[in-house]
């Protein structure tokens, strides 16, 4: 499996950046995680809109899902121009209304739903939805194939369902949304000591920290390796192997 990172800020998108989303490739396949604001532009650089077979909505929050209509509006183009626009596979939690007249219009998504913790197959990869804690439905994705697990936590807070979905991962792409030396707390979001604490007790082998605030990545950065030594800050359009 290639991760190729496309987004990694949190809600706040700094200059040149773009909030979260990943470009899984594996067997040919191509899979966009999440398509936060700004991202369409990095995804641009590595593949064509057409060459994507699925995308994954890990839940429905704008620094997630901003580019999508960005995706649809353009595909949609496309279409009215005469060109044959063969529907994408869409995976997402449960739509609001307002949201899925404005995404399934005219055809250019094949919508499967997802409802409480799923396991879908495409090929060789099976991709695990497991329920985390958040504002409001939203799943981490755990990917399997040929004996390697990759783990995207999606934004969670502490949960039994993240420390499941992250569970001897190769990779653990996790959030880390602020420091612990923040002056506030979040139960919907993860700071950098509790992503290395679920990293080091669920055996992961590699952290790679993302979904970052706009500063002080470095002392991010040592609050998560000084509870699990092999971790990373997400760069984007860097590419990591599993
Ligand atoms: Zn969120
Ligand atoms: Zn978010």
């Amino acid at each position: 499996m290639k991760i190729t990172v496309l987004g990694n800020n949190s809600t706040t998108v700094t200059q040149g950046g773009a909030c979260s989303s990943y470009l899984l490739e594996v067997e040919g396949r191509r899979i966009l995680l999440d398509m936060g604001n700004g991202s369409i532009f990095n995804l641009k650089k590595r593949v064509k809109l057409h060459e994507i077979d699925a995308i994954i909505l890990t839940h429905h929050h704008f620094d997630h899902l901003s580019d999508l209509f960005l995706f649809r509006y353009e595909r949609e183009g496309h279409k009215y121009m005469g060109e044959e626009v063969s529907p994408i596979d869409l995976y997402t939690p449960e739509m609001p209304q307002w949201l899925q007249e404005n995404l399934m219009k005219n055809d250019l998504f094949r919508l499967h739903v997802i409802k409480g913790d799923t396991k879908v197959s495409m090929g060789d990869l099976t991709v695990a939805f497991i329920e985390v804690l958040h504002l409001l439905e939203t799943y981490a994705l755990r990917f399997t194939h040929d004996g390697k697990i990759f783990t995207y936590s999606a934004d969670t807070g502490v949960c039994d369902g993240i420390y499941e979905a992250a569970r001897e991962a190769d990779l653990f792409l996790c959030e880390a949304s602020y420091g612990s030396y923040e002056p506030y707390r979040m139960k919907h979001h993860l700071h950098g000591a509790e992503a290395g604490e679920i990293a080091e007790k669920c055996g992961v082998k590699k952290l790679l920290l993302t979904h970052l605030p706009e500063e002080n990545l470095d002392g991010l950065l040592q609050e998560a390796r000084a509870v699990h030594e092999d971790t990373e800050i997400s760069e984007i359009l860097k590419t990591y192997e599993v």
